[in-house]
């Protein structure tokens, strides 16, 4: 398991809905139609464009995709150290 952080920038963010198709459980559009971070399906404090979750190495590699599949790179992923693993720098 890893921790990663997950960031969508909400004014990048154009409601293209690839990142919710490819990773369902991790990302969902909101009613301003921007995509929110969800933990595992779920959204209990809100409308956050941010959140910190725990997930398997597969999980995670499906979330990177998911970012790569962002046609505004809105999505922006970090590893527990606060390193940015996506977009790469
Ligand atoms: S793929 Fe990018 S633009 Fe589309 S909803 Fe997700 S974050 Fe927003």
């Amino acid at each position: 398991m890893s921790i990663i952080k997950i960031k969508v920038d909400p004014d990048l963010c154009i409601g293209a809905a690839s990142c919710v198709t490819v990773a369902p459980e991790t990302f969902e559009l909101n009613e301003e139609n921007k995509a929110w971070v969800l933990d595992h399906g779920k959204n209990p404090d809100g409308s956050v464009y941010e959140r910190t979750i725990e997930v398997t190495e597969e999980e995670k590699e499906n979330i990177i995709l998911a970012a790569q599949s962002c046609p505004t790179l809105a999505v922006f992923i970090y590893d527990e150290n606060g390193k940015q693993l996506f977009p790469e720098q």
